[in-house]
């Protein structure tokens, strides 16, 4: 029975991927707990993924074990024991809505904040550069490196943020002649820690050529007084310089990439929706490093509805790590710049109501090609205005397929401010709200955008949405707006607090998630909402082996423990494969030093 159970398996995968016998099947097991997201109570002793990277198994070891070895006989593989000592182990985090180059630039751009003068900045600075030509060196051969110019400069801008002369001796802004001396040929742009301002060196100018002598509108180019351009320009102004700074090199490219994957893979996240590519060429990046091997997060990477179109090839990599078949649209702005699209007028900007990006029948009109295309939808929609505009189109857009066996699961991302009315139909609808547990963090400010009452009558909507009857509740960080932090998120999801543990009640407490639901959210729900609840987020025989290895347990240790949850990531695998580990808290090949497995199991053997 167990055999030809086996057998089946073997053959429906032998249909769909190519076996490598150079990856192992892996036995997993000596855990307190593996929690299968099924249930808040459904954990197992063991779990064994096949060799093409999804579970084959979960139960009670020996007989997992015994599923695993065979498995791997028959594949011509080996087992690799992961021996989980004592931690806890649950399906791996997946953040519904996140930007994965966005957090590769965040994470490798060079951080000006720390310096206290010019002099500084400058010294920062050249122990960049210098360091990324090491690094360009250390790529060439021997018998290249010959070629490689002495000097230690290059032609390719640098660029920074993070320098605010506020904290610097005189408080005066810097000019391009600060600059000049250490960067004579190398073109420098350097944001102000704001981002209203840039700092441009004498290099950068001349690449920039001539600057009109009127100010744009909305922006200003500082001159000395003989009218010459100080290199400093503020807010409009600095289009000048930026819309000739060419597109990041290749490799320039890669290295925000996988910056961004060991971020995730260290915080515990195996998947992600990545809310609009940036960039069409980021897509033949990740499908290159899926190629060759480094690609270790399932991406289901939508599209731009700006900056691409309904033709755009759809991809789905037979290993599940990249699928494209979602769009993502911008239907208004945010709170915090008062441009999130409100029903009535900001609270602390009278007269000021937001605005729509589309016109209602445009925004449809394009979508309408999307859908037909076959693409999943999601918009971005935060103010009450832009939620009923976008349930108004997607309305249509669902009678359109009135009588068709097809489900869309149109999606509204954050749904931050949502009207009363509005719950009912977005539920009626069938319509996915995607919401950030971390952006709880703007209660104080979101009080002040909409007043008190408004903001919590309509203002982070969570529980209700689930148990009004929403069909999930896709969690995400929309990183790296927010920082990768996925426990974090679970206990502001729980707590209805923010992370310096404010307001000490939580904020609007009855909207609140269980842990369960957040854990949900961050993992079977996500999946739901982009078509794979049968592939992942749960650990289950045909899931994909992707589980996260903790060192507490979620659902049930202290609210403060998730607070601060530094270091509680010990593991992370994806497809079965290791992609990250924290070697002093759980070290490799130790053995079975801790047994405290809890056991009420299951068995689905
Ligand atoms: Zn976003």
């Amino acid at each position: 029975m167990l055999r030809s159970h086996i057998l089946l398996l073997s053959l429906c995968f032998c249909g769909i991927f190519v076996l490598s016998s150079g990856n192992a099947s892996v036995l997993l097991y000596n855990a307190s707990r593996i929690y299968t997201g099924r249930s808040p109570h459904e954990s197992v002793e063991a779990l064994c993924s096949s060799s093409n990277g999804t579970i084959l198994a979960g139960g009670a070891l020996g007989e997992v074990e015994e599923i695993c070895k065979e498995e791997a006989r028959l594949s011509s593989s080996r087992v690799r024991s992961v021996d989980a000592q004592g931690h806890f182990v649950f399906p791996g985090f997946i953040d519904s809505h996140a930007h994965l180059m966005e957090l590769g630039q965040a994470l490798t751009r060079i951080d000006l904040r720390s310096a206290k003068s010019v002099a500084e900045v400058v010294e920062l600075l050249k122990k960049t550069q210098n360091s990324r030509l090491r690094q360009k060196a250390s790529l060439f051969t021997t018998a290249q490196k010959t070629t490689i110019p002495s000097s230690s400069e290059s032609a390719e801008w640098l660029e920074a943020f993070g320098w605010n002369q506020e904290i610097w001796p005189g408080h005066q802004f810097p000019s391009r002649y600060d600059l000049d001396g250490a960067f004579p040929d190398t073109p420098l742009w350097l944001k102000r820690v704001d981002g209203h301002a840039g700092w441009a060196n004498s290099k950068a100018l001349q690449l920039v050529g001539e600057l009109p002598e009127e100010d744009p509108q909305g922006g200003e180019i500082l001159r000395f007084p003989n009218g010459t351009p100080t290199g400093v320009m503020l807010d409009n102004a600095m289009a000048f310089v930026e819309s000739v700074i060419p597109p990041y090199s290749e490799e320039r490219k890669q290295e925000f990439l996988r910056a961004a994957l060991a971020e995730c893979a260290e915080q515990g996240v195996t998947g992600l929706m990545e809310a609009g590519v940036q960039n069409k060429t980021d897509i033949d990046l990740y499908l290159r490093a899926v190629d060759e091997g480094w690609y270790t997060i399932r991406n289901y990477a939508m599209r731009g509805a700006a900056i691409d179109t309904p033709d755009a090839k759809m991809i789905h990599t037979p290993d599940g790590l990249l699928t494209v078949r979602g769009v993502k649209f911008y239907l208004d702005g945010a709170l915090g710049s008062r441009d999130a699209a409100l029903l009535e007028p900001y609270n602390d900007d009278p007269g000021n109501r937001g605005f729509l990006f589309y016109e209602p029948e445009d925004l449809l009109k394009e979508m309408k090609k999307w859908k037909d295309a076959g693409y999943q939808i999601a918009t971005h929609a935060i103010g009450d205005r832009a939620v009923r505009t976008l349930l108004d189109v997607y309305e249509v857009l669902l009678n359109d397929t009135a009588g068709e066996d097809v489900d869309l699961r149109l999606r509204v991302e954050h749904a931050q401010i949502v009207e009363e009315s509005d719950v009912d139909r977005l539920i009626r609808l069938g319509i996915i709200p995607s919401v950030q547990p971390q952006f709880i963090g703007d209660w104080a400010f979101a009080e002040e955008r909409l007043g008190e009452d408004r903001a919590k009558a309509r203002g982070y909507l969570w529980r209700s949405l689930l148990e009004r009857g929403a069909r999930a509740l896709p969690l995400g960080s929309d990183f790296p707006i927010e920082k990768v932090r996925p426990v974090e998120a679970f206990f502001n999801a729980v707590s209805r607090r923010d992370r310096n543990g404010k307001p000490e009640d939580g904020w609007k407490k009855e909207e609140a998630l269980d842990r369960f639901q957040a854990l949900k959210g961050f993992s079977s729900d996500a999946a739901f909402s982009h078509f794979a609840e049968n592939t992942q987020g749960q650990l289950h025989p045909g899931f994909w082996a992707d589980w996260v290895v903790m060192d507490r347990d979620l659902l049930r240790c202290e609210e403060e423990r998730l607070l601060n949850s530094a270091g509680a990531v010990v593991g992370t695998f994806v497809g079965g494969r290791e992609v990250w580990r924290n070697e002093e808290r759980w070290p490799s090949g130790a053995g079975a030093r801790h047994t405290r497995y809890i056991p009420d199991v299951v068995n689905y053997v």
